[in-house]
């Protein structure tokens, strides 16, 4: 078990470049609440709804492997809030990376503090969409077909602001990722967030509701890249600069990189197709996105963000 990197993480220099600096500095600034806390928060429902789509998913493309659990990197893993999920798919190693430095610290922590079996760890700060990830972990973590699995939970659209960071994002999920091995995600859905900008009237660029509120730069945009929305998430995201990703131009350059899509789906598809799955049904009223009676915990201003998610999977080909 290996608890390193924090000295290594410290004394490396992060050059925050742009809007780098404010994602990093609004992910460093949110302070962790404890489970008491959270079950305050006035999004609970969704927050809870999240998990469990991030449960389904884990839980569909976690290899088993042969001799040992999955060998899993998580790149934006912020706060470490899917360590317990990883647990539940028995994974032998768990390699997690955040630009925020104060989330990277709480993730270790929390991954210390885990009850029972506990897989290995390690935990490092850095920009994972401006500089390769071996430049901040030793080398056994960056040996060739390491990985089973990469995990990019509701991350992997800060790195479209440019072209060559959506390729540094590209090349540090698959370059220790095997052959077989699957690349997992959540992020907005682009095409969604646009034909609600759509339908706007001429000059409006904001829509949302009592829970969240999307304002995007410009009401249209030259290129695919660099499409700026600032998104505000009630008692979650404050107003952070993120950006579109084209999902046509995001496959056939994930395929560039040896990546084929497997999976793509809307939060709302996964509930109605896994609700009453033997293996995710059961959770939806132990992660308490349900109560005993079935009553969804999240209103329908809650419900209305979590749908603005999509989910997917690509698996590494030769
Ligand atoms: N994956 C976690 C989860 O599902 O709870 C955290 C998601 S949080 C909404 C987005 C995370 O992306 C933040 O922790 C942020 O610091 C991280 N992030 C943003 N830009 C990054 C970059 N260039 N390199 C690494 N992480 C980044």
């Amino acid at each position: 078990v290996e608890i390193a990197g924090d000295a290594d993480s410290k004394r490396r220099r992060t050059d925050y470049v742009g809007n780098v600096a404010t994602i990093a500095s609004h992910y460093n600034q949110r302070a962790e609440v404890g489970v008491e806390q959270r079950e305050f928060s006035p999004i609970i429902g969704l927050k809870k709804f999240n998990n469990w789509v991030k449960s389904v998913l884990i839980g569909k493309f976690t290899p088993r492997r042969r001799g040992g659990g999955a060998r899993v990197l998580d790149i934006g893993c912020g706060k470490g809030g899917d360590l317990n999920k990883w647990k539940q798919a028995r994974i032998s190693l768990y390699v997690g990376m955040d630009i925020a430095e104060t989330s990277i610290n709480q993730a270790r922590e929390r991954w210390q503090t885990m009850r029972g079996n506990r897989y290995d760890a390690f935990f490092a700060a850095h920009d994972c969409y401006s500089n390769p990830i071996h430049e901040a972990l030793p080398p056994q973590y960056t040996t060739r077909d390491l990985y089973d699995s990469v995990s990019m939970q509701f991350c992997m659209h800060y790195a479209f602001e440019t072209p060559a960071k959506a390729r540094m994002m590209l090349d540090n999920v698959t370059r220790y990722l095997k052959t077989g091995g699957l690349f997992i995600g959540t992020i907005p859905n682009s095409a969604l967030l646009l034909s609600r900008l759509d339908e706007l009237p001429e000059g409006e660029v904001s829509f949302g509701n009592s829970c969240y509120q999307i304002t995007f730069a410009e009401r249209h945009h030259q290129g695919i890249y660099g499409r700026e929305y600032r998104f505000y998430l009630e008692d979650a995201v404050e107003d952070v600069p993120e950006y579109i990703v084209d999902w046509e131009n995001f496959v056939g350059l994930a395929r560039e990189y040896g990546l084929e899509l497997v999976y793509q789906k809307t939060f709302n598809d996964i509930l109605q197709e896994e609700q009453s799955s033997r293996d995710f049904g059961p959770l939806l009223g132990k992660m308490g996105v349900i109560n005993e009676d079935g009553e969804s915990a999240m209103d329908t201003d809650q419900w209305e963000a979590a749908n603005l998610y999509m989910a997917f999977a690509f698996e590494k080909r030769q």
